[in-house]
């Protein structure tokens, strides 16, 4: 049998859901390299802070919308039939305050807060609240199910299962992409090698995709349990500056949010920022605290900076040949990686299955 030997570089959800996805072929021979791994906590590294939630951003009829529609699948199953992996259904009540459509939050989450989304056929339990419950201030709202992902168990579990596939990871750092074909842990050549870089597609050489920006997200991470996820498209704080609540899957706290600050890079976490994030998760939702309690009724774990590694034109998954070596992007996803991680993975390994294809071909003339 024919083996092919890949090297994904980076070990981010879509690093990780990309090299899952190569190995269920047993004749590809995957090693995941990245300079940070499942268990750092760095602001180079966005994937452990993201919430995780699934709430659909793509515009109707987009590229991103169809991603979206065509992973719910994939993460329903893991709630449904692994919560193992650290993913569990949850409620989540969406607000939308009309005043907020030119924000930056409000652009964000536009297509989200819409009265009549694209995703409400196929999310369980879509509904749109009726007029006289929705809170003062907001035009509408919708509530529906869908998944909270506990990033800290999720990011080692997709590592568990690709070590179980024969993946073999490494630390390295790269100053050029290509360097990545010498990585590969059978000491030869790779045939392809997948960039998953996020945010460094930026700076790596053979890469330096100048579309690629970081959007940065405050957060902070408590113990209380309001019980289910609720957002909203905007605040009076700040056209950057919104709220949402998340509580996570087996006891990984609640994620409260948040900031969408384009182009700031600062990583550490402002304590102005901070306590307006407390102050209007309370207001968004006052279960977080007990009756009479105010932000001192919140149990802090940690606050935390990520940065959404955005890009001008949308994610790039696409095949390209830097310096010979044959390599397939997969980056540039933003606040959205998670909730598009499997559908921009399948469309990453059809590119790798079409360069091998040829490889392939050629060997036999
Ligand atoms: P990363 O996680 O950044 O991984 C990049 C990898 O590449 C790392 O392993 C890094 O070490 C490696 N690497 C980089 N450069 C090199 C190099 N030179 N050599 C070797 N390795 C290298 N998404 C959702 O779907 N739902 C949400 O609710 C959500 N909430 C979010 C909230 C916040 C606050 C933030 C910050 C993000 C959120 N996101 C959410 C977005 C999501 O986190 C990102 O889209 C996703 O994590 C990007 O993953 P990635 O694997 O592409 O990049």
């Amino acid at each position: 049998m024919s083996t092919y030997n890949i090297v994904v570089v980076g070990a981010g959800v879509t690093g990780l859901t990309t090299a899952l996805l190569l190995s269920k072929t047993p004749a590809n021979k995957v090693t995941v390299i990245a300079k940070h791994m499942p268990g750092d906590y760095d602001i180079e590294y966005a994937s452990p802070w993201a919430g995780a939630s699934y709430m659909p951003f793509g515009k109707k009829g987009s590229d991103h919308a169809e991603w979206e529609r065509a992973t719910w699948p994939a993460l329903r199953d893991l709630a449904e039939h692994q919560p193992e992996s650290g993913i569990h259904f949850q409620d989540i009540t969406i607000h939308n305050r009309l005043k907020d459509q030119n924000t930056a939050t409000g652009q964000w989450s536009a297509e989200l807060t819409s009265a009549n989304p694209w995703f409400k056929d196929f999310v369980l339990n879509f509904q749109n609240l009726p007029r006289d419950q929705l809170p003062p201030g907001i035009d509408n709202a919708q509530r529906f199910t869908s998944v909270c992902i506990n990033t800290a168990i999720y990011l080692p579990w997709l590592v568990s299962q690709c070590m179980k596939n024969g993946c073999v990871f490494k630390r390295a750092v790269l100053k050029h992409i290509s360097e990545a074909a010498e990585t590969h842990h059978s000491g030869k050549k790779a045939n392809v090698v997948v960039n998953c870089t996020g945010l460094a597609s930026r700076t790596l050489g053979g890469v330096a995709d100048d579309q690629v920006y970081p959007v940065r997200g405050q957060i902070m991470i408590v113990r209380n349990d309001p019980g289910s996820m609720t957002s909203i498209s905007g605040s009076d704080d700040g056209g950057d500056e919104v709220s949402y609540i998340f509580p996570r899957a087996a006891g990984g706290g609640t994620v409260i949010g948040g900031t969408y600050q384009k182009n700031n890079w600062d990583p550490l976490p402002d304590p102005n920022f901070a306590n307006r994030i407390m102050q209007r998760a309370l207001k968004l939702d006052p279960r977080l605290v007990k009756e009479g309690q105010g932000v001192e009724g919140l149990d802090i774990v940690r606050h935390g900076v990520g940065l959404r590694p955005a890009r001008t034109d949308g994610p790039r998954i696409e095949k390209d040949q830097v310096d010979g070596v044959k390599v397939v992007h997969n980056y540039g996803h933003g606040g959205f990686g998670y909730q598009v991680s499997f559908s921009c993975a399948e469309k990453a390994v059809g590119l790798v299955n079409e360069i091998i294809q040829q490889q392939h071909d050629r060997a036999k003339l």
